[in-house]
């Protein structure tokens, strides 16, 4: 077989890849697929009641990049979702990200938005230089709302301690000192009207894009001459795990549908404290799919099974530096996407990588 481009990966990284290649270069692009379905982790799919549900957990589209947005839309209308999140502490169930709602309803207070901006200035931990996530959240919040809201759930969702978590991962969720309960405060939010496997299917509805599933790309690139491989799988599995196999969290999902309409106050109630599960999601929240029965998915993290979350440690780091010290030194091999760069990339920050590596490689190929 002959391609001038190879993906490995039909992820939203690899789609995107492959629908410049087909759309822009106007070139053959084979994507080859282990999973037996395209979309990656963003998969979506009836289940056997006909409740639309997110078979890799939740999925939640916000971006303030105007060109990604511009971008995706070709592919998919959107409804006009805006995500919100209760997370229950204390026996009750208050607003997540932190708010003047969150504090009031923590602390059984009533206080205005520069109060509550006080009343966390009281809290915080002076510290010189922030370094992990346990320290994000000290000097934010203090120790009290640390203990309540994040050490737990934190230790629940990686396994070990938001100390050895560089900050990245707590930073991810912003202190409000307003109302805001968005859980996402970006310019552009929504949910694709249809599914996302939808909008993935039309990405590569292209007769320039084939798309072999159920096969692991070791199994036959051997027998494939290509220019260019775009990888987006592990890249520790890329190279054989010659620097020892990279650390990913992992999460089981287990899917309950209940004959009943509606299951919980919001699409996302977070568990810090209580059960070995972290979240649990409402996917007719997300979707607004009208059913009279609902399908709700429990999140238990773990180590072992498929490679989701990259490890944002500084051992973990340091090991992804030795292969990132050997894809240096591919000329044919493009490295993209959560898995192959480690990177906790949101779905779109992955687009946005996709496109920018596109134009990179259109820019090299014209010189
Ligand atoms: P992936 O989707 O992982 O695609 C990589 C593909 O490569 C996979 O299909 C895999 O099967 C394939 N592959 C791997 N190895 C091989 C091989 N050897 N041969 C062939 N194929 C191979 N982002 C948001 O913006 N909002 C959210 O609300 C959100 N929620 C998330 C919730 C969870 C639980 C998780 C895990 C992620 C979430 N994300 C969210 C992130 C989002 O899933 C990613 O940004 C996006 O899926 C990255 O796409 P990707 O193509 O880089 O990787
Ligand atoms: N987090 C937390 N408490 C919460 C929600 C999040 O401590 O109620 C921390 C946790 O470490 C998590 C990180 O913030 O991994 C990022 O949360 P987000 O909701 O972005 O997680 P994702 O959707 O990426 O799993």
């Amino acid at each position: 077989m002959n391609f001038k481009y190879v993906i490995v990966g039909a992820g939203l990284s690899g789609l995107t890849m492959a629908e410049r290649i087909a759309n822009v270069l106007q070139e053959k692009v084979l994507v080859i697929e282990k999973r037996n379905h395209i979309g990656g982790n963003v998969y979506d799919s009836y289940n056997e009641d006909g409740i639309l549900i997110h078979n890799y957990g939740p999925h939640i589209f916000h971006t303030n990049s105007q060109s990604v947005y511009q971008y995706l839309s070709q592919f998919t209308q959107w409804n006009d979702f805006w995500h919100r999140v209760l997370t229950y502490v204390d026996g009750n169930l208050i607003p997540m990200p932190i708010t003047v709602e969150t504090i009031n309803k923590l602390y059984n207070l009533n206080l205005d938005c520069s109060q509550v901006e006080d009343f966390l200035k009281k809290q915080a931990v002076e510290i010189d230089e922030v370094t992990t996530s346990k320290e994000v959240a000290l000097s934010k919040v203090g120790p009290d709302i640390y203990s309540k809201i994040f050490e737990n759930y934190t230790k629940k969702q990686w396994g070990i301690d938001p100390a050895e978590l560089d900050t990245s991962v707590i930073s991810r969720i912003p202190i409000r000192l307003n109302r805001d309960t968005r859980y996402f405060a970006d310019r552009y939010q929504g949910m694709p009207k249809f599914g996302y496997t939808k909008m993935c299917e039309k990405m590569a509805a292209n007769k320039n894009i084939k798309i072999m599933l159920n096969t692991d790309y070791k199994e036959v690139i051997g027998d494939i001459s290509y220019e260019k491989l775009i990888y987006t799988g592990p890249a520790d599995d890329y190279y054989d795990y010659k620097y020892g196999r990279l650390s990913y969290r992992s999460i089981h999902f287990a899917f309950e549908t209940y004959d009943k309409e509606t299951f919980q106050e919001a699409p996302v109630v977070n568990y810090p404290n209580d059960y070995d599960y972290t979240r649990i999601t409402e996917f007719k929240k997300l979707t607004w799919q009208e059913h009279r029965k609902t399908t709700i998915c429990k999140e238990f993290p773990c180590a072992e099974g498929e490679p989701y979350y990259p490890f944002p440690t500084k051992d973990c780091k340091a090991q992804f530096a030795l292969y990132a010290e050997e894809m240096k030194k591919e000329s044919k091999v493009i490295f993209l996407g959560r898995l192959a760069e480690y990177k906790y990339y949101n779905m779109d920050a992955a687009v946005k990588r996709a496109l920018d590596v596109f134009e990179q490689m259109q820019k090299a190929a014209q010189n």
